[in-house]
C-alpha cells in the first residue's frame, strides 16, 4: 500500500529514528514503551500532552476496574505484570482508597498525582525517550509499512523514523492514518462523562448512601423537575484522601445522541458542556444527598473522558459472545472480568455481568491489523465489538495489552519480520517471564 499522503510529508526534516515508536502515553502507552525498553528496544513515546495516564490523569478516571475477581470471599488479580508494578506502588504509598464492589468486581478508587509520578518513574527507569505535548499528525506508509510518522509541535512539523510502531492513541489516529479499516457494528458511540473531584464531604454520612439510593435520588431530583439530569445512575467514589470523592455522573451529548468526538466544534462544546453538567450535579448531591451539605469541586479535569471512538479491525474482532462465554485464548493477553458496562441511549446505563469469579481474556491476535506489517495498536482502540468493547476497555486491561504489544514490537524490530507472523502464544510465554501471571495457568495447575 503506497499511502497518499507519504508524498504529502516528503519535505517535512526527520528529527528521530527509532526502533520503537509508542503513539500515546495512556495506561496501554506506557506499559507498551515500558516493556518495550526491557525487551531491548531503543523506544520513543509520544503524549500530546504533558504527563502518562491518559483518561486516568488527564480525565479523572480514579477507580481502577476489572483487575479483580472474587473468589471465596477474598478478591484476587486475575492479570499481573507492569499493572500489579503499579497496583503494588499505590498500596505502598497508601494512595489505594476502600474497594467499592459492583456486583463483586471492585472498583477500587486511588490517589491520581501519585499515580501520575510513578509513570513518570517507570519510564525514566526504563530509559523510554519520552517527548511531551507532541502531536501525531500523519504517517508516511511504504510497501504497507509505516516508516514514519508526522509530529507536529510548535516548532512546526518533523519526522521520526521507525522500524515498529503502537498505537496506544485511544483513538487509534495511527492505524487510521495508516488505513486500517474501523469496525463499524454498533450504533453510535458511547457516551462521553466529565468526572469531577470533590472536597468537603462528611465521609461518614456520604458513606451511608448506597448505589442504588444514588440513583432513586436522581430519579427524584429529574421526576420534581428541580434537575435536568442526563444521566440517572451516575456514581460517587470516596478517594483515599479525607473528605474528597470523584463523580462519574454526567453524559455528553447533543439531542439525544453522543457527540462526535472528531468533529472539533463538538468536541469542545462537549467540553463546557461536561464543566456545567459538574456544577448541576454538585448542586443536585448538596440538594438531595447526606454528607454532600458542604461539598465543593475541587477539580475539574483536563479533557472529557471518552470511552469509545474507533475499534480498529485487528486479526481477530473480539465479540460479545466471547464475553458472554468468558472466553479464554491460547493467545490471551490481558484479562478483565469487568462486565459490560454501556453508555447508551436514555438516561440509564446498560450492564451485563460475567458469573462471579469469571473473567474473559483479549487475544493477541486483537492488537495485530490484517495488512500493515510493522503496527500494532493496544488499548482503547482494539479490534473489539461494540459489546465486548464495554467490557475490556478497562485500564488494567489496557495495562497488559500496552505490555503485550510492547514486548512484541521491541522483538519485532530486531528482525525485518511482519507483524501478521507474531506467535500470540510466545508473547504471553514473554509476558510470564516477565512476571506475570495469568489466573488461566494458575487454575490449570490445580
Ligand atoms: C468517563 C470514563 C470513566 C471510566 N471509568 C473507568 C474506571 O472506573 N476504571 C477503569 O479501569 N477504566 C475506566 N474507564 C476506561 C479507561 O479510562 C480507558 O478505557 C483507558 O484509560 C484507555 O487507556 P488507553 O491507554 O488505551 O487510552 P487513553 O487513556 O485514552 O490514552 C491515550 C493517550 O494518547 C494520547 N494521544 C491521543 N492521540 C494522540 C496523538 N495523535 N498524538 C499523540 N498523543 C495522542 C492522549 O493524549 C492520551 O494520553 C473510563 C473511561 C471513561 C471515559
Amino acid at each position: 500500500m503506497q499511502h497518499t499522503r507519504a508524498r504529502q510529508a516528503q519535505d517535512v526534516p526527520q528529527r528521530y529514528s527509532t526502533d520503537v515508536l509508542v503513539v500515546g502515553g495512556g495506561f496501554a502507552g506506557v506499559c507498551a514503551a515500558v516493556s518495550a525498553a526491557e525487551t531491548g528496544a531503543n523506544v520513543i513515546l509520544l503524549e500530546r500532552n504533558g504527563r502518562g495516564g491518559g483518561n486516568f490523569t488527564n480525565s479523572f478516571v480514579g477507580t481502577f476496574c476489572g483487575y479483580h475477581v472474587v473468589e471465596e470471599e477474598e478478591y484476587k488479580l486475575i492479570c499481573s505484570g507492569l499493572g500489579e508494578q503499579v497496583f503494588s506502588h499505590l498500596i505502598k504509598e497508601n494512595a489505594l482508597g476502600r474497594y467499592i464492589t459492583y456486583a463483586k468486581v471492585p472498583v477500587i478508587p486511588f490517589d491520581i498525582p501519585v499515580l501520575t509520578r510513578f509513570l513518570d518513574q517507570m519510564l525514566l527507569e526504563a530509559k523510554v525517550k519520552v517527548l511531551f505535548r507532541q502531536l501525531v499528525s500523519d504517517v508516511i506508509v511504504e510497501d504497507n509499512r509505516v516508516t514514519s510518522v508526522i509530529v507536529t509541535d510548535k516548532s512546526g512539523q518533523y519526522s521520526i523514523a521507525c522500524k515498529t510502531v503502537i498505537d496506544c492513541s485511544g483513538d487509534g489516529d495511527v492505524a487510521f492514518m495508516a488505513g486500517v479499516p474501523m469496525l463499524t457494528d454498533g450504533g453510535h458511540i458511547q457516551f462521553p462523562s466529565m468526572i469531577f473531584q470533590m472536597g468537603g464531604l462528611n465521609v461518614e454520612e456520604a458513606s451511608k448512601t448506597t448505589k442504588k439510593e444514588l440513583a432513586e435520588y436522581q430519579r427524584q431530583a429529574v421526576e420534581s423537575g428541580d434537575f435536568d439530569l442526563p444521566r440517572k445512575d451516575g456514581t460517587v467514589s470516596l478517594l483515599p484522601r479525607q473528605g474528597m470523592a470523584q463523580a462519574n455522573m454526567g453524559r455528553i451529548k447533543i439531542g439525544d445522541r453522543p457527540i462526535d468526538v472528531f468533529n472539533l466544534e463538538e468536541l469542545s462544546y462537549g467540553e463546557m458542556e461536561g464543566r456545567r453538567q459538574s456544577f448541576m450535579y454538585l448542586e443536585f448531591l448538596k440538594k438531595y444527598v447526606p454528607g454532600y451539605e458542604n461539598a465543593y469541586i475541587c477539580g475539574l479535569p483536563n479533557t472529557v473522558g471518552i470511552r469509545e471512538s474507533r475499534r480498529m479491525r485487528g486479526q481477530y474482532v473480539l465479540t460479545k459472545e466471547d464475553f458472554l462465554a468468558a472466553q479464554k485464548f491460547e493467545d490471551g493477553i490481558a484479562c478483565s472480568s469487568w462486565p459490560v458496562e454501556f453508555h447508551k441511549a436514555g438516561a440509564l446505563t446498560e450492564w451485563a455481568y460475567l458469573p462471579e469469579g469469571e473473567y474473559i481474556e483479549v487475544p493477541m491476535r486483537s492488537l495485530i491489523p490484517e495488512e500493515i506489517e510493522n503496527l500494532l495498536f493496544a488499548g482503547r482502540c482494539l479490534s473489539a465489538d461494540q459489546t465486548s468493547h464495554a467490557a475490556v476497555r478497562c485500564g488494567p486491561v489496557c495495562m497488559a495489552m500496552g505490555e503485550a504489544a510492547g514486548i512484541a514490537a521491541a522483538e519485532l524490530s530486531k528482525s525485518d519480520g511482519k507483524v501478521q507472523d507474531i506467535d500470540g502464544v510466545k508473547i504471553r510465554e514473554a509476558m510470564k517471564a516477565r512476571g506475570a501471571h495469568f489466573r488461566k495457568d494458575e487454575s490449570k495447575t490445580k
